[in-house]
């Protein structure tokens, strides 16, 4: 009796949420506090076998939930709990050794804490700006937003008494590159060499040097841009200036210009080792720090980071326009926090094409991407009923088959029968799915002309069972009734994909990088973070590398020029749909 009391106690605390135990368990937390042994010897024979039915039906209820994992349920691998090694982390061992780090230390930090404004810009009149930030920049409004969520009220700027990291680090020159006019932009008068101009500011970057095949490893460049000012004999007043790109109202907090510490270069190698490569802002400090000398403050790493997120900002039309032309897109959806508020981060993935969107927890943003009209391809997504709205879809057959094989494994005989016979069928499906796509293609249709037999059954295991007792029997086979044709369609198209496993695991990464970061802090945190995600995983899935495209756009987007346009899919790609994460 002890050991159910145990058992009946520990399960809704550890696996599901309370309300749902207490609606379909017979017997309450509250009862079986009541309950002992005396409690038994009081009761009449006809009342012990009552009572013991009802614990027997509730024994085995908490032994299926006991049971009960993202293999043979719909619950999505997340819910598993991080100790539990699932068959997903042992395909992607290589990429979720990041969840251990740093795990002896509670991580409170977020990847998008407002910067604390550490910077101070340089003293001397030739580095108006050593931090990177700019001479005039609105930069020091960011500690602002610290305002809004923080429960304590903080003034912007350094806290007093706070550690200081005012750029005080003196690296050697490498370089140094002159800016200066060469003919009057008034009467076009030549204004000679920087040598006749007076140097009226300057800057210093920081970049890694494009890294060449015989010279493996990381080479820093440190260079001096000087700006030079000249006088024309015309009278006009001729200076060149670094490109401050116009504000924006959507990034009131993101500046974008040249006139920046960390170069395009490695300003890239940031955005990758935080997105990536999951790191905190605090760890990059830290890893630039131990590895390559550099002395960063986390605001300046916020910064890049969100900048970089503004300039691949105008890639995501494109992006979209890709999907809206495509003939399949994978779609999954997951959770996600800002500032504390619970918001939805849509995935849409295609051939060529990924796409991250944060928006309401509704069906706004899939409406507006898939819904309007211009979309005409197929949807594979769950079975989440804002899907049903889409006529053309597919579901996802993994998640099918891991709900039956829940019920096959479940203590009620009647369950475990039945989903095995589903299971079955949906075994001999998949299995005669897969040998139809290494054979010559077939008219539509041929696949399930040859299993109609066995579609009947399933049909007739369905309706069989559509007023089971047993609830979750029911309500699948509820499901796979109410969907019926959307569920076997690829019997009848073999070619069509069967999981949804290409949209999972690309935002199973994602997932991680929550649960390690705890969401985002603003709008412009949210916005950054899914534009480079999106980018990023583009070019994986088209076998570019992220960092070399995101350097060329950093480039361009911080002197005002086009962007370059996204790398085309390599060859070798096209037919390894599964190379993500
Ligand atoms: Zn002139």
């Amino acid at each position: 009796m002890l050991i159910i009391q145990h058992h009946v106690k520990t399960v809704p605390h550890l696996l599901l949420p309370t309300n749902q135990f207490d609606l379909t368990m017979k017997l309450t937390g509250h009862d079986l506090k009541q309950i002992n042994d005396t409690t038994l010897e009081h009761l009449s024979p006809e009342q012990l076998l009552s009572f013991s039915k009802r614990m027997l039906a509730d024994l085995k209820e908490a032994m299926d939930r006991l049971n009960q994992n993202s293999n043979n349920s719909s619950k999505p691998p997340s819910s598993t709990p991080p100790w539990v090694t699932t068959p997903a982390d042992q395909e992607n061992t290589g990429d979720e050794d990041g969840e251990d780090h740093d795990n002896n230390k509670p991580r409170r930090e977020v990847n998008d804490t407002p910067p604390p404004k550490d910077e101070q810009p340089g003293s001397t009149p030739e580095t108006p700006d050593s931090s990177g930030t700019q001479p005039s920049s609105q930069e020091g409004t960011d500690a602002s937003s610290t305002q809004k969520t923080s429960p304590v009220k903080r003034t912007a700027g350094k806290q007093q008494g706070a550690e200081g990291f005012g750029r005080t680090q003196q690296l050697p020159v490498t370089a140094i590159v002159h800016h200066s006019s060469t003919h009057c932009t008034v009467c076009n008068a030549y204004l000679g060499g920087h040598e006749t101009q007076v140097a009226w500011t300057a800057f210093y970057s920081l970049d890694i040097a494009e890294s060449i095949p015989e010279q493996p490893g990381i080479h820093l460049n440190h260079t001096k841009h000087i700006f030079f000012e000249i006088e024309c004999a015309c009278g006009h007043h001729n200076r060149s200036e670094p490109h401050a790109v116009m504000p924006e109202a959507s990034w009131p907090k993101t500046n974008l210009s040249e006139w920046r510490l960390v170069g395009p270069r490695f300003a890239a190698m940031i955005v990758m080792l935080s997105k990536r490569y999951r790191n905190s802002r605090r760890l990059i400090r830290e890893f630039l720090y131990d590895f390559l000398g550099i002395e960063l403050s986390v605001g300046t790493i916020d910064q890049t980071i969100r900048e970089a997120g503004r300039s691949v900002e105008p890639l995501e039309e494109g992006l979209i326009h890709e999907i809206e032309e495509a003939s399949l897109a994978y779609v999954d959806e997951t959770s996600w926090k800002e500032a504390g508020n619970l918001r939805w981060l849509w995935v849409f993935r295609t051939l060529t094409v990924v796409l991250f969107v944060a928006g309401k927890r509704d069906r706004t943003i899939f409406c507006k991407l898939l819904l309007d009209g211009r979309f005409k391809g197929i949807v594979m997504s769950d079975g989440w009923v804002v899907y049903r709205e889409y006529a053309n879809r597919l579901r996802c057959w993994a998640h099918l088959i891991r709900k039956a094989r829940g019920l096959s494994e479940s203590c009620n005989f009647v369950a475990t029968k039945v989903g095995l016979e589903i299971l079955a069928l949906f075994t001999t499906f998949q299995d005669a799915i897969y040998i139809a796509r290494n054979q010559p293609e077939q008219p539509f249709g041929t696949l399930a002309k040859q299993y109609e037999n066995e579609m009947e059954q399933l049909k007739a295991l369905c309706e069989a069972h559509k007023d089971s007792n047993h609830d979750k029997l029911r309500a699948f086979a509820r499901e796979l009734l109410r969907d019926w044709d959307v569920v076997v369609r690829q019997i009848y198209d073999p070619s069509l994909p069967l999981t949804n496993n290409d949209a999972e695991r690309i935002l199973r990464h994602w997932v991680i990088d929550r649960r390690l970061s705890y969401g985002t802090r603003t709008v412009e945190g949210t916005r950054s973070f899914t534009l480079l995600a999106s980018v990023i995983e583009t070019c994986r899935i088209r076998g570019a590398p992220a960092w070399d495209y995101l350097t060329t756009v950093i480039a361009a987007a911080r002197k005002g020029l086009e962007l370059p346009a996204l790398p085309g899919m390599q060859a070798a790609n096209l037919n390894l749909p599964g190379i993500t994460s």
